[in-house]
């Protein structure tokens, strides 16, 4: 590919704890820099900016991070984004946190900040849920819009771009992009009114779980960091957030620490750092994977040698990050996506179009690869309604 960008890799600091005793563990090279846009040709969306992911494992608080980040080659414009809510799984788990925050943190008439809303559908049921009002910023909206109980605005959030401090801070599946996740959740934090009470929420993808379970897929350039319990809980305390839990939530994929932006209490107990744990897991990782992906190389030609016509459900990360990591091309049909908005659009990278499930009744594939076993259940009955007769196999 002619029109590819390759940035050379530089050795930067632990964004977390600033240690410099960092080990390189994992390189990929080419990889498109933004993932969660797609594009409406297949030209465009192969020649797509590419540059190298380079994680390196900190010695000192077991952060994992992309040591060759470079925040101006991954873009949020208009078109970014990856809502997961037309899932009624993903809408469960949304569900459930936001009865949890609610309950936990007693969140009734309150103010709520979310960092990185996407369209607004978290903090909406926060407000509903609990008779909030909400502020939502995020620079991948279209337009500012405002119904009097949530507001959206189509920017980043900056100090001082509210008049007064909110009552709790939600911000899911956001700190990871920060090139400087640190000054991120200062800003956070400084966004609290100063009262007893004020609370935060934080979502991240589990990096532990990433690299014990081999999950490769979950490796983009758009994430600067791939947090442990441990290095999360240190990148909040170490803000002066006091944190109140750390734990793993939507089946061990996501990790979540929420806490008070003040400590009234003594600091709690946080799980010592296993840096040992982690390093043993970074290890084999590479090796590991590389294996993973050649089995997959394999078990594709071989299906398309057999004239097997194979396709892929779910244009969000994962998906495409197999596509890429693979390399795939014609050995995957198509890719299916039950958001309509991305019907008819290209992944980045590989340049594959995005179909509806309604496709598949025409496409008749012999196998249907599933990215996230979470779902699996889901588009199994999916499929089931379609009246298509399909093997399925969970990645
Ligand atoms: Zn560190």
């Amino acid at each position: 590919m002619d029109s590819v960008t390759r940035v050379e890799p530089a050795q930067t600091p632990c964004p977390v704890c600033g240690g410099t005793d960092a080990q390189h563990f994992f390189r990929l090279d080419d990889v498109p820099t933004v993932c969660n846009r797609h594009w409406t040709s297949p030209e465009e969306a192969v020649a797509v900016r590419r540059a190298a992911i380079d994680l390196a494992l900190c010695a000192d608080c077991s952060h994992v991070y992309n040591a060759s980040f470079d925040e101006t080659l991954a873009e949020y414009t208009e078109g970014y984004g990856n809502p997961l809510h037309g899932s009624t799984i993903f809408r469960d788990y949304a569900e459930q946190t936001a009865r949890h925050l609610l309950e936990g943190f007693g969140l009734r008439g309150k103010t709520i900040l979310e960092l990185g809303c996407g369209d607004g559908y978290f903090l909406r049921r926060l407000c509903e849920l609990g008779d909030n009002r909400g502020i939502g910023f995020d620079r991948s909206l279209p337009q500012a819009t405002n119904d009097g109980v949530v507001s959206l605005r189509a920017e980043d959030f900056v100090p001082g771009a509210l008049d007064e401090g909110v009552d709790f801070v939600v911000c899911r599946h956001v700190v990871e992009h920060a090139s400087d996740p640190t000054r991120f959740v200062d800003v956070a934090r400084r966004a609290l009114a100063q009262q007893p009470g004020s609370g935060f929420y934080f979502e991240v993808p589990n990096g532990s779980s990433l690299f014990e379970t081999r999950s490769g897929w979950d490796i983009l350039y758009e994430h600067v960091s791939y947090f442990s319990a441990a290095s999360l809980s240190r990148l909040c305390v170490g803000a002066g957030l006091d944190v109140r839990q750390v734990r793993p939530s939507f089946a061990g994929q996501y990790l979540s620490i929420e806490g008070y932006r003040d400590g009234t209490r003594p600091p709690l107990a946080i799980e010592p750092v296993r840096v040992a744990a982690q390093s043993d897991s970074c290890r084999d990782f590479a090796t590991d994977f590389e294996a993973l992906m050649n089995s997959w190389r394999d078990k594709l030609r071989d299906w398309k040698k057999a004239g097997e016509v194979t396709v892929l459900w779910g244009a969000g990360t994962k998906g495409v990050m197999f596509l890429n990591h693979l390399g795939a091309g014609s050995e995957i049909d198509r890719v299916v996506d039950i958001s309509p908005g991305k019907h008819g659009l290209y992944v980045p990278g590989t340049g594959h179009r995005i179909c509806s499930p309604k496709d598949l009744t025409r496409a008749r594939p012999q196998r249907v690869i599933v990215m996230n076993e979470q779902y699996e259940r889901e588009i199994r009955e999916q499929l089931a309604d379609l009246g298509v007769d399909t093997t399925v196999c969970v990645v």
